[in-house]
């Protein structure tokens, strides 16, 4: 092994939560696999969910399209949310991608260029992409999907989610030959009347809850480890890191562990962020370096060369996020690349 920070994926616990996903809507799941299947590795993550039946994903670019048709063949079906921006329509067409169309230039512009299998998004609400359901356009030949996206659906409290519910069966309702497609993760937990014909996961495929915390009914899929480089002894009244960023009390005993923010991990673990590491959570001590940080492990057993978890199955991921102050997708794709990948 020569990296000391690593990501595991377990392919096994993404197919879990494909089917988890499945039986909680009971329509089929088109897996979200854009930014690289949110820093997993999308051809990887595809591949698994083809065999456990996946036949449609979305990507948000059409470079991200391209690559995937190049790993997977012609069989999928893969949307691109970002729809035909630019010049991209004969880089999508020549790579059977089919664009999500979110205003009337992106249509004409699609059109124009001769058409094709495509999608419509409508914003029932979120004022991000799509068509004003009072803008969209008239049925035509070719489209294969009308979507629309939630903007709070990780709150099932929230009003917003039945107003843009209703707004989406209204307006999607033209468009009797086309696909429905409305729920994202949050909105795959929202009640039968979300699911529509397909749903849209990306976060609770990868192991991150629907409504930011850990969920039960889902497994862990990566795992972030740091082997500790070197252990040292810390008298009472010394301090730790840069700027002096945790001062010893008593003596401590610390790792200093090969994973920092040119791996991904963010400076706002501090003060806040634990790692697991034998048998227990401890604490990250001070400032996070570029290539390393330094955990608190007094009174454990532990050497260089042992493991600690920055986030899997013993350190949930949206546990992790909130002592970083974020949320489970910026922790996943904010891994760099300088991090191997290994899957099994
Ligand atoms: C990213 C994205 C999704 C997936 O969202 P999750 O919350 O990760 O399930 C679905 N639809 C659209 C339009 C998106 O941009």
């Amino acid at each position: 092994m020569t990296a000391t920070a690593t990501l595991h994926i377990d392919l096994d616990a993404l197919a879990h939560n494909f089917h988890a996903l499945e039986a909680q809507t009971g329509v089929p799941v088109h897996p979200v696999v854009k930014a690289d299947s949110y820093g997993l590795g999308a051809v990887p993550c595809a591949r698994r969910l083809m065999q456990e039946g996946a036949r449609t994903f979305f990507i948000a670019r059409a470079a991200e399209g391209i690559a995937l048709r190049g790993a997977l063949g012609p069989e999928p079906v893969l949307y691109v949310l970002d729809g035909c921006v630019g010049d991209t329509a004969a880089d999508l067409k020549a790579a059977s991608l089919r664009p999500i169309l979110n205003h009337a230039d992106q249509l004409g512009t699609w059109l124009g260029a001769g058409g094709g299998p495509c999608g419509l998004q409508i914003d029932t609400g979120m004022n991000r992409l799509g068509f004003r359901p009072e803008d969209a356009p008239e049925p035509f030949d070719d489209l294969s999907l009308v979507m629309s996206h939630l903007a709070c659906a990780d709150d099932p409290a929230q009003p917003m989610n039945r107003t843009q519910r209703d707004a989406f069966a209204r307006a999607s309702s033209r468009y009797p030959q086309a696909l429905k497609s409305f729920a994202n993760s949050g909105g795959c937990f929202l009640g039968p009347d979300y699911a529509f014909d397909a749903v849209r996961p990306g976060i609770c495929l990868y192991g991150g809850g629907p409504e930011g915390r850990p969920d039960a009914r889902l497994r862990a899929v990566a795992t972030l480890s740091a082997d500790i480089l070197q252990i040292r002894d810390v008298p009472a009244g010394e301090s730790v890191g840069y700027s002096r960023g945790y001062v010893a009390e008593t003596p401590r005993r610390i790792a200093t562990c090969g994973a920092g923010y040119a791996d991904g991990i963010a400076r706002s673990n501090s003060p806040a962020g634990q790692v697991w590491v034998a048998g227990g959570l401890r604490p990250i001590l001070g400032r996070v370096s570029m290539d390393v940080i330094a955990v608190d492990v007094t009174d454990l057993d532990v050497r260089a060369g042992d493991a600690v978890q920055l986030f899997g199955p013993d350190r949930l991921l949206d546990d992790a996020a909130t002592a970083a102050g974020t949320i489970s997708y910026e922790l996943l794709t904010s891994v760099t690349a300088r991090v191997p990948r290994n899957y099994a």
